[in-house]
């Protein structure tokens, strides 16, 4: 079984953080652990280092005890979705002062006399699961448990035991999670599941910075958002039921097969693979033409007639051609500036310009926003409304920016898109020293907003059009900037292009005919795939750029310009011949329209949540139908995907011929009892060669070669940057010489 196989949107909101100590004993569970340190918060919120900061900072907070051991219900309890959201809360909100119990930190704040305590979750503290007691496929009773208690997610315990006890002091709650449905969905678990109750107060906010958490905390609403809870937990529950049932369905089907992969598909995952199957089955069964393109040549320009011409014989017309009539036209244009960013618009600028993948945007964007100088980057809004006071920001820009002079505008320019939770993404004003990414992504957003208050850039647009004596035309165009507005600030390509004026008769001195193809579509891009999802409304702005992940991480695609694997092509084209609901788009954009619908509701959500999944287990039931009465053929398929997709491995990992045996090949395996890399010889076992590799790392073959003709390998590491090295087989023999 593969529940940790098929991506949940709670994957999105996963923090990954250092492993957490095993277990720890019923003993230390129940004691008390002495308090950290106490330190004042807003004395170490700048530095990003937590571990650094403790061995750095010094010390100069009193030492105070805490008092989480005494159950009195002495304080108002805040809690936030991330580590980093608890501290600028606590510090917006007065002198705050920090402790942590097993290595999670929160804060206390006295404040007009009211003790507030700050604490956070660590995205999602619960998952669901299946209830115990059910075997096979389709299953559909499920509930939420601890996520620490599943796979991957132990790190999230320590804050799950710190909740269960700060809960105890608190007499009122405030959930102060990200504003959008995970969010939601992460403070209504922790308020149901630990501290039992029904109902919170609510603080909605777009930015970390301190006046608008302070307004956010003096007038929170008055209860959770209920559409967006019960939207968000019908997600959750509708892709859990769809991930469970269709990997189990697809595991049965490969089992009938005699072989063994771990597949999946996601609900949203399967409409994304048919789309790039179907691009991949169009540019394969593309047939390209031969056309013509007829220039003219006169007073040294280069004038093109308007039609691609794909009949050879009408070539002819245009060689007789020796003068014509020359007109030149001018027409000035305004530019206004592009409306300012939502999500996916940030995410397709960041890969134009720096070819920063979506995913890596969202994540880069996140920092960005937890370090509270831009606002909530998950948005679909193209609004910059008047609340969020944009000319204090332009002022506080201005230091940085001198170019903030240029918005002059009195309103900003704004997109037809607008989102009830954020506003469009914006720079708060407030600062921080930034690096690589961080810093081009942050300039970029910086740039953008104020390119919204600039002036229009205004260009004229110089034509002029040839009419040959037969009648057949010729153009050429050329654009001057007449007034540089917004393009000053905002990067774009704009190549002016100067022409004469031409009028009357003009002789032509050559006419010049280019043989061209037609080409197919372009492949698919990361970026250019999360763009056209989002057209279809598939998936969500939160969740498009990982599903696009999940996809790389199941080997159904591959390439930078995106590709379908043989297993994602033989995938689609099995559940096309025998359950093509499943990667039926129209479906899945359905299922997206009922949760707006809950989303949108004032009223009977957990009725409307019921049934739309009680349509889901239908569906559920019908696709499992199908796929039991073609279990075997489906199985084939998969097998042959499978086959090939282990082949091109195989392939990728060798890289030299075997010193010892002179047969086989060197390559490069994943060993799953070390948990690493090595080099083995694949004429195993006849040939017994063996290396050990770096370990921690993922090693792969780049294809080159040293001066002295070792291959060189590279090795792949979370966060760090490839580090390649040669691989030399006779390194042991030669320490042995050299020492
Ligand atoms: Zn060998």
């Amino acid at each position: 079984m593969a529940v940790e196989a098929y991506l949940t949107p709670s994957d999105v909101k996963k923090t990954i953080e250092k492993k957490v100590k095993p277990k720890p004993s019923t003993k230390e569970l129940t004691t008390i652990e002495k308090p950290g340190k106490a330190v004042s918060a807003s004395d170490l919120e700048n530095s990003p280092d937590e571990k650094k900061r403790k061995r750095t900072s010094k010390n100069k907070a009193k030492k105070t005890e805490t008092t989480i051991s005494k159950a009195e219900k002495d304080a108002t309890l805040i809690i936030t979705e991330k580590p980093q959201a608890a501290a600028k809360i606590s510090s917006a909100l007065g002198n705050a002062i920090k402790y942590s119990e097993n290595r999670v930190p929160f804060y206390e704040i006295e404040r007009d006399g009211e003790k507030i305590i700050v604490a956070s979750a660590v995205g999602h503290l619960f998952n669901l699961t299946y209830s115990k007691g059910q075997t096979g496929w389709p299953i559909f009773k499920l509930e939420w448990q601890p996520a620490h208690k599943g796979k991957g997610a132990a790190f999230t315990k320590n804050y799950y035991l710190l909740l269960n006890k700060l809960v105890k002091r608190a007499k009122k709650i405030i959930i102060a999670t990200d504003y959008d449905i995970e969010g939601e969905v992460i403070g209504w678990n922790v308020l149901r599941f630990i501290a039992k109750k029904k109902d919170a107060e609510r603080m909605k906010f777009s930015t970390l910075t301190k006046n608008e958490l302070v307004r956010a905390y003096e007038n929170p609403m008055k209860t959770l958002d209920w559409g967006q809870a019960y939207a968000g937990e019908t997600r959750h529950k509708i892709d859990w039921l769809y991930g469970i049932n269709l990997s189990r369905a697809l595991m049965s089907a490969i089992k009938t097969s005699g072989t063994f992969k771990i597949l999946s598909i996601g609900r949203v995952q399967g409409p994304a693979l048919k789309i790039i199957v179907d691009r991949d089955r169009e540019i394969e069964n593309f047939k390209s033409e031969p056309f013509w393109q007829v220039f003219a040549k006169a007073n040294n320009l280069n004038f093109k007639h308007p039609k691609d011409i794909f009949d050879k014989k009408e070539l002819d017309e245009f060689k007789e051609i020796e003068n014509a009539t020359a007109e030149t036209t001018e027409k000035e244009e305004n530019l206004s500036p592009p409306h300012p960013f939502d999500l996916t618009t940030l995410q397709r600028e960041a890969y134009k310009f720096y070819r920063l993948s979506p995913s890596n945007t969202l994540k880069v964007a996140q920092t960005l926003y937890l370090a509270g100088i831009i606002s909530y980057p998950r948005t679909s809004s193209q609004k910059i409304p008047k609340e969020i006071e944009p000319k204090k920001i332009l002022r506080k820009l201005e230091n940085r920016f001198p170019f903030v002079k240029e918005a002059t505008r009195k309103y900003p320019i704004e997109g037809n898109k607008s989102d009830p939770a954020h506003p469009s993404i914006y720079p708060t004003g407030d600062f921080k020293n930034l690096s690589g990414d961080e810093r081009k992504l942050y300039e970029l957003i910086v740039k953008r907003f104020i390119s919204c208050f600039s002036q229009d850039t205004k260009i004229a647009n110089k034509r002029i059009s040839l009419t040959a004596d037969n009648g057949k035309k010729f153009t050429i165009s050329g654009m001057k900037i007449i007034e540089n507005g917004w393009t000053k600030i905002y990067p774009v390509k704009m190549e002016e292009k100067s022409l004469p004026d031409m009028k009357g008769e003009t002789k032509i001195d050559k006419i010049d005919f280019k043989k061209r193809e037609t080409k197919p579509l372009k492949k698919y891009t990361a970026t250019s795939l999360v763009t056209l999802m989002e057209k279809k409304n598939l998936g969500t702005k939160a969740t498009r750029s990982s599903i696009v992940d999940t996809l790389f991480k199941r080997g159904y695609i591959d390439g930078k310009s995106i590709e379908s694997t043989e297993l994602g092509k033989k995938l689609i084209e099995s559940l096309e011949k025998y359950s093509p609901i499943i990667i039926d788009e129209n479906l899945t954009r359905q299922l997206e329209e009922k949760m707006e619908e809950i989303l949108q509701a004032t009223e009977n959500w957990e009725e409307k949540e019921n049934k739309t999944i009680e349509n889901v287990e239908q569906l559920i039931l019908d696709i499992s139908k199908e796929f039991r009465a073609h279990e075997k053929n489906i199985g084939e398929k998969l097998k042959e995907g499978i086959t090939d997709l282990r082949d091109k491995q195989r392939e990728n990992s060798r890289f030299m011929t075997c010193p010892v045996c002179k047969e086989g090949n060197l390559s490069i395996i994943y060993s799953r009892k070390t948990k690493r890399n090595f080099v083995a010889c694949d004429k195993y076992p006849d040939c017994k060669t063996t290396y050990s590799l770096p370990p921690n790392a993922v090693i792969k073959k780049t294809g080159k070669v040293s001066e002295e003709g070792l291959p060189i390998l590279v090795a792949l590491k979370r966060g760090r940057k490839p580090w390649e090295f040669k691989f030399d087989p006779n390194w042991r023999d030669n320490r042995q010489n050299s020492s």
